[in-house]
């Protein structure tokens, strides 16, 4: 019986004494380094607005004619490229030129015709309102609703990334995907399909790869790389 009490009291002994060992190892050891993920030192894109100074365009100098009959280029900064749209949450890609319905829009170079809206459905207005809507929660205008705003179309790809955009028209003519087009052809009618608030006009946008002619250029500087771009 002692020997068993005594036994006992080995193992009892040794209980608290791994306990009492355990708990201060946990204390004397250090507390863990709080874990964390540092944030991302994400760099400053500088906008390069600088980069794409009236030089880059140079190269587009003169290239175009005039794609409506009897237009002129406009100067009125809302009429250019960049300014604000501020009904979509977005900027002006192209160039407008006011002109009654009907008028003769006209290829501005020879190329290859990119697209023809020959069968086309505008919007309803309330189509319009709900994308408009969110495009202004976005507080950008997506690429599907920037197409639908341009309504009806012709895009003429003239090589090395450069494809011109007219848009709004109210009517295309017979042309084919992949078909060569002279500078001067006929290729659709003013209108103003897609954004009938704006008025008929033709929106005449020249894209640069993926970027839109003008972007980046303010001021003088827009202004005269707009009206150089026309022979
Ligand atoms: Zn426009």
């Amino acid at each position: 019986m002692r020997t068993l009490l005594a036994v006992l009291c080995v193992l009892l002994f040794g209980v608290v004494a791994v306990t009492a060992s355990g708990s201060s190892a946990e204390v004397a050891s250090p507390a863990p380094a709080p874990r964390y993920t540092p944030m991302p030192v994400i760099p400053t894109i500088a906008p390069d607005v600088g980069e794409r100074s009236a030089r880059s365009y140079v190269r587009l100098w003169g290239t175009f004619a005039l794609p409506i009959e009897g237009g002129e280029v406009p100067s009125d900064p809302d009429l250019l490229p960049g300014a604000p749209r501020d009904y979509r949450g977005g900027i002006h890609e192209g160039i407008d030129f006011p002109a009654p319905n009907g008028t003769a829009v006209l290829a501005a170079a020879s190329g290859t015709v990119a697209r023809v809206d020959a069968s086309f459905l505008d919007w309803t207005r309330e189509q319009q309102e709900i994308a408009l809507y969110e495009a202004l929660t976005l507080g950008y205008t997506p690429a599907a609703t920037l197409d639908r705003i341009r309504g009806r179309q012709v895009w003429i790809d003239h090589g090395k990334g450069v494809i011109t955009r007219y848009a709004h028209l109210s009517a295309v003519e017979p042309l084919t995907v992949g078909e060569k087009i002279e500078a001067g052809t006929l290729i659709g009618e003013v209108g103003s399909s897609g954004y009938p608030q704006g008025g008929p006009h033709l929106h005449f946008e020249v894209r640069v790869g993926d970027d839109f002619y003008g972007d980046g250029l303010t001021g003088d500087d827009l202004a005269r790389a707009v009206s150089r771009l026309f022979r």
